[in-house]
């Protein structure tokens, strides 16, 4: 095994002891999670939730090694339909299982990311808009109806694309070295999921 994916694996490991303390980091998604109900509570809430910054970094990770439009019609997908399940969430749409959906999105966001699974572009918009769904279900219905609530909705919204370029400028970046790193944080993201999953 070459030194490098061998560091790559190492890395992997160390990420792997650091999972309890991942899994319980955002542990259901009950009032404002201590922030306030404004932009800065909106934006910071995805960096406070592993849940939400794991999936969102995979949807750019993935949307760089599937290329093409992809790269920016797959984090489209995500970004929009999230809007769309915070809208339903807020009329009052609410599915049982959200919390788990959003773990298994960590899970299959990380084992397409992994695998470097090439889906075709109207299927991997779907199956991401089908995760961002129940991200954006998860927040729609606390969310306040007043500007402040709206304002934390931009803020949220603001930050998964920001999480989405992140992952895109990393997968891009890193695949230059070696698609294998990509791939590894892949793996890595999966493991998270499954330990999400587990809690
Ligand atoms: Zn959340």
């Amino acid at each position: 095994m070459p030194t490098k994916s061998l560091r790559t694996l190492l890395k992997g490991f160390v990420l792997l002891a650091a999972l309890p303390a991942i899994a319980s980091a955002h542990p259901g998604h009950d009032g404002d999670h201590g922030f306030g109900w404004d932009f800065s509570g909106g934006f910071a809430h995805p960096l406070n939730g592993w849940d939400h910054l794991l999936a969102m970094v995979a949807v750019g990770l993935w949307a760089a090694q599937l290329g093409g439009r992809a790269r920016w019609l797959v984090p489209a997908a995500f970004v929009s339909v999230m809007t769309l399940g915070a809208v339903l969430g807020h009329g009052g749409m609410s599915i049982a299982g959200t919390e788990q959906a959003i773990a298994a999105s960590v899970l299959v966001l990380g084992l397409l990311v992994a695998t470097a699974a090439r889906l075709p572009l109207a299927a991997g918009m779907a199956l991401t808009g089908i995760f961002a769904l129940f991200h954006g279900l998860a927040h729609g219905a606390e969310i306040p109806a007043t500007s402040a609530g709206l304002s934390y909705g931009l803020g949220f919204v603001l930050t998964t694309a920001l999480l989405h370029a992140a992952g895109l400028g990393l997968g891009q970046l890193t695949a230059r070295k070696s698609t294998v790193i990509p791939q590894a944080a892949g793996a890595a993201i999966a493991l998270v999921g499954v330990a999400m999953l587990a809690c």
